[in-house]
Order: structure tokens, then sequence, then C-alpha cells
């Protein structure tokens, strides 16, 4: 079985920790097949980042780090990675599910003659037999499945495998010459516009998802709303704790409803059922009583606590590992006042 783990450097010329979580699999699927494995780089400083990774057990390495390919653009990238593809020979190639190769990887495996499955979870072998797993109808339902055919591209979720960990040296990497057409450089990257650090609310990586219910848009013990000190409390704490920020959906829907609420709050935060199910190590729900919330937005947080005033919340009966009776807002205060 010869196998390609398909990497990309980032703009500052290192492996992101997505590629090097994809060669941990990539490691173990040559011990498990007896097989070869090769390691593709595309992107500015390929070669180097190669070294960094040289103890990794790769027969080989193989590099793009042509100038058309520092900036990820879909025709260059595409472009790249079928050669990568194509000169390794591999039947089965494992790649990392970022935003670069999750935009041209399909494309290249089309053009390679391969299949390709997206949002792989989890990818074993037994002898020359790969099985690999993924999630379908809004991760209810986990499906093992295998293909015949090759090449097999498989990319993989991140966060699913652990970041490799090893000597660098002298990879030798073999640069492999790819030879773009004038249509493939026509589009041009001529900046990012991200929001502020602090104004990007939903982080995979962070240690910590905190989710808000609309608990804290309702009116409050004095009778009153407080929807300002909600989000200046909530905001406050994402700040400090660096933490990623889901909400139920009946907090986002008040927004389209017209209903005063938490301006930095969209529907990509909801989670749930119909939301997304991230994987963070600790969750803290706050203001929250959903069922599918808990059930299902949260089936991936490993600890997980909730502060709600009423000890009768589906929470309280067995959903979190810790519940707080209490106020929010309270609570919330001087979490921020501790964390100060
Ligand atoms: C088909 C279907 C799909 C759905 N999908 C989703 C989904 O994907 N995600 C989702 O979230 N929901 C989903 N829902 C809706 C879900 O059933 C709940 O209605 C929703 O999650 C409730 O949101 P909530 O807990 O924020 O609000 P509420 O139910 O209004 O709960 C508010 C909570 O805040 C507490 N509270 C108020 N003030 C304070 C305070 N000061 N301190 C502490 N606690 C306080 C209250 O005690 C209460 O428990 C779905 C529903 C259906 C029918």
């Amino acid at each position: 079985m010869k196998i390609l783990a398909l990497l990309h450097t980032q703009e500052s010329g290192s492996l992101p920790k997505a590629a090097l979580e994809i060669l941990t699999a990539a490691v173990a699927l040559k011990e498990q097949t007896g097989g070869t494995l090769a390691v593709g780089i595309i992107g500015q400083g390929a070669a180097t980042a190669a070294d960094t990774i040289a103890g990794c057990g790769a027969e080989s390495f193989l590099a793009v780090s042509a100038e058309a390919v520092a900036q990820p653009r879909y025709a260059t990238d595409a472009a790249a990675t079928a050669a990568l593809i194509k000169e390794s020979g591999a039947e089965l190639v494992v790649a990392p599910g970022t935003a670069r190769f999750a935009r041209c990887l399909p494309g290249a495996a089309y053009r390679a003659g391969a299949q390709i499955d997206t949002h792989v979870a989890s990818i074993k072998a037994e002898g020359e037999k790969i099985q690999a797993q993924r999630w379908f109808y809004r991760q209810r339902i986990l499906v093992t499945f295998s293909r015949t055919a090759r090449p097999w591209v498989i990319m993989a979720d991140a966060g699913v495998n652990t970041p490799w960990q090893g000597a660098s040296g002298a990879a030798g990497a073999q640069e492999v010459a790819v030879s773009f057409s004038d249509t493939d450089l026509r589009t041009n990257v001529t900046g990012t516009r991200a929001p502020a650090a602090d104004a990007q609310t939903i982080k995979p990586d962070a240690a910590l998802l905190f989710v808000a219910g609309a608990g804290w848009t309702k009116k409050q013990k004095d009778g009153q709303f407080h929807i300002a000190e909600a989000g200046t409390l909530i905001q406050d704490f994402l700040l400090k704790a660096a933490a990623s920020l889901g909400s139920s959906k009946s907090l986002v829907d008040l927004q389209s409803e017209g209903q005063e609420t938490l301006n930095f709050m969209t529907h990509m935060n909801q989670v749930g059922q119909t939301g997304s199910t991230p994987r963070h190590a600790k969750g803290l729900a706050t203001c929250c009583h959903g069922e599918e919330p808990h059930t299902v937005g949260w089936r991936f947080i490993n600890e997980r606590r909730a502060v709600n005033l009423d000890p009768n919340c589906g929470w309280a009966q067995g959903k979190a590992d810790v519940l707080y009776v209490g106020d929010a807002f309270e609570v919330m205060a001087k979490v921020n006042a501790m964390l100060s």
C-alpha cells in the first residue's frame, strides 16, 4: 500500500496543526498496512517544512514550493496537489480538512482519477483493508465504510488525531515541477479581510465552549431586561477565557423576530440538532434550558457545566457534570472579576 500524506504550509511557512494531526494518522496507517509513506507538501517554504517532520518515517518527501502556490488559490492548489498525487503513485492519500484543501482537493482528486471522502473522523487499516468513519445526518449516524477505488483521497476533520511530534532533520524533499497555465494564475489574492481577533466569536481550537441561552434576554428578578449588561458580561468572559461562543436556537432566533438581543450573536453560533456540534475540552452553558443544545450540540464536549436559576431544568436531570443553581449575571460577573 502506497500512502501519501498530503499537507500544505501556512503563511509563515510552518505546517498547521491540522497537517501534523493527519501525519499521525498516516504514520499509523503505514504501520497497520505494512506499506510505504510519502509526504507531499505544497505552499511557501514547503521543502523547509519537510525538514521539521523528517523523523516521521516517510520513505520520500515531495514538495511544490513554487511562487504560484505561495497564496492559497483553487486553480494552482488543485494543479499542485493533483501533480503530487500522480507523482507519488499513491493508492491512499490522506489530507487535513483545512479550508485550503477543502477548496481544491475535490478538483485535484477528479484530475488524478481518484475518489474522495471528506469530513472523515477516523481511518484504520487491517492489512490492506482501509476503513474510514464519518458522521451523517447531523452527527447522529456514524458510518464505517471502505472503498475499492484507488487512488482514494481521505480528508480528515481537525481534532480527531493528536498532532505528530518527532525529530526534525534533513528530509531532502524533491521539488516537483508543476506547469501552471495562464488561466491558473488569473486569480490573485490581494489580501485578507478578517474580523479583529476579539470580534471572532467562533473559535474551534478554544479549550472552552461558552453557550449562552435565551435566559440572558429574559426579564430578570428586578422585572427588567438587562441585555446590554448580558452582552458586556459574555464578551468580557470570552475575551478573558479565550472561549468560543455557542448559542441556543431560541437566543439567535430572537434577532430574526426583531427583538432586542445580543448583537454579536448569529445563527453561526447555534449549537444543537439544527446547529453545530463543536468539539471542545470543556463547556459552560448559561441561561440555557433546551434539550437540543445539551444533548446534541454538546455531545463532543468532554466536561460540561451549567449555570441556571432553575434546579429542574434539563441540565439538572443529569446532562451536565456540574450544575450551578444560581443567577448567571452574578456568577459571570464574579468569574470575570476572578479572571481579571
Ligand atoms: C426540530 C427542532 C430542532 C431544534 N434544534 C435546536 C438546536 O439545534 N439548538 C437549540 O438550541 N435549540 C433547538 N431547538 C429548540 C429547543 O427545543 C429549545 O426551545 C431551545 O434550545 C431553548 O433555548 P434556551 O434554553 O436558550 O431558552 P429557554 O428555554 O427560554 O431557557 C432559558 C433558561 O434561562 C434560565 N435563566 C433565566 N435567567 C437566568 C439567570 N439570570 N441565571 C441563570 N439562568 C437563567 C431559565 O431558568 C431557563 O432555564 C429545536 C427545536 C425543535 C422543535
